[in-house]
């Protein structure tokens, strides 16, 4: 066993078999079909071993596995989208208990009704052992500076729970993003930094502030908007909303993964927010993302070695101490 602490990958994601079962046998789940999933993608099909063949020649010890993001299923009946979550929670927690050292766990839950999401995130995390969720940027279009989303915030800042916030569609900017991929190369990008803004103008980085929130790739836009976010904020004081402080105060709050595709946006990235907020991450299985990931970040003439192990695994450590590979996370 090597004396190193593990490589974690926090984005990183699951099509779970009882869906694929169901849908590929000519029925529905709880509503959903063949054509959600993106089974089109032979990788979303694979078994654990050969999820975990992959990772060996990745390089990547844990994946922090999210079930994908078409199971949201926020715009169905509270609890049918219970039901879902509650069957894909119980997926990922069983590949973590099957695999010990391979996988951590986060959930879904069904946003729209926080009280429903406040008792599956609880059961999520001190039933299954999950270590988080991934949540959407908005559920049905509102954002989560709304008042009634804060039980969930409450209740993960209790139980210390990993939020991984991850578009599914549509994302803010559905308009005029039809064409050239726009919807994802940009729309992914934009509501990120949205949610950024709803998180800090609606006070919930200010009275919540043991929340772990990671930015999904890379944070979006945040760190180029910050400036004018800044310059808004001095301006326009009615528009402030319940924020205390200017908006860059809160950029080394947010956790955010290392989906950039360029050393340049990394290392712009790392400067903006503190290199102790950074997360390895790597988008898998989807076709956007990171090629050979580790390597990159283990290659980049942007990095000290320093930084190379905070992101690789050193930050991780200290949010998820839990066992791993037979040992202890570094803290
Ligand atoms: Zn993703």
């Amino acid at each position: 066993m090597s004396a190193r602490a593990p490589i974690l990958d926090v984005h990183a994601h699951l099509t779970p078999q009882r869906f694929q079962h169901a849908v590929l046998a000519g029925e529905t789940w709880h509503g959903m079909t063949a054509e959600d999933g993106e089974l089109e993608n032979p990788k979303n099909l694979w078994l654990a071993e050969r999820r975990i063949q992959e990772m060996d020649e990745l390089g990547v010890d844990i994946q922090l596995v999210s079930p994908t993001d078409v199971f949201y299923q926020y715009d169905r009946e509270p609890e049918v989208t219970a039901r879902i979550a509650a069957g894909c929670n119980d997926e990922v927690a069983e590949l973590v208990r099957e695999h010990p050292g391979r996988f951590l766990g986060l959930g879904t839950l069904p946003m729209q009704e926080p009280a429903l999401a406040v008792a599956e995130l609880r059961r999520a995390i001190a039933e299954l052992g999950l270590s988080g969720v991934m949540i959407d940027d908005h559920v049905n279009g509102a954002m989560y500076d709304e008042e009634r989303f804060r039980p969930v915030w409450a209740a993960a800042e209790e139980l210390g729970a990993f939020i991984l916030v991850h578009q599914y569609w549509p994302t803010s900017v559905a308009l005029r993003t039809e064409k050239y991929f726009l919807f994802n190369s940009v729309g992914n990008l934009v509501d990120r930094t949205l949610t950024f803004g709803a998180l800090v103008f609606g006070g919930v980085m200010d009275d919540f502030p043991r929340l772990k929130v990671c930015l999904a790739h890379a944070g979006g836009y945040v760190p180029y908007a910050l400036d004018r976010m800044d310059k808004g904020w001095v301006k326009f004081p009615s528009s402030r909303g319940r924020s205390k402080e200017r908006p860059s105060t809160y950029v080394s709050r947010f956790y955010y993964d290392t989906v950039t595709f360029t050393d340049r946006n990394l290392r712009f990235l790392i400067d903006t927010v503190g290199i102790d907020r950074m997360l390895f991450g790597t988008d898998w299985p989807a076709p956007m993302d990171v090629d050979d990931p580790v390597r990159r970040i283990e290659g980049s003439p942007v990095l000290a070695d320093e930084e190379r192990t905070a992101i690789l695994s050193g930050n991780a450590g200290g949010i998820f101490n839990r066992r791993a590979s037979g040992a202890e996370l570094a803290q």
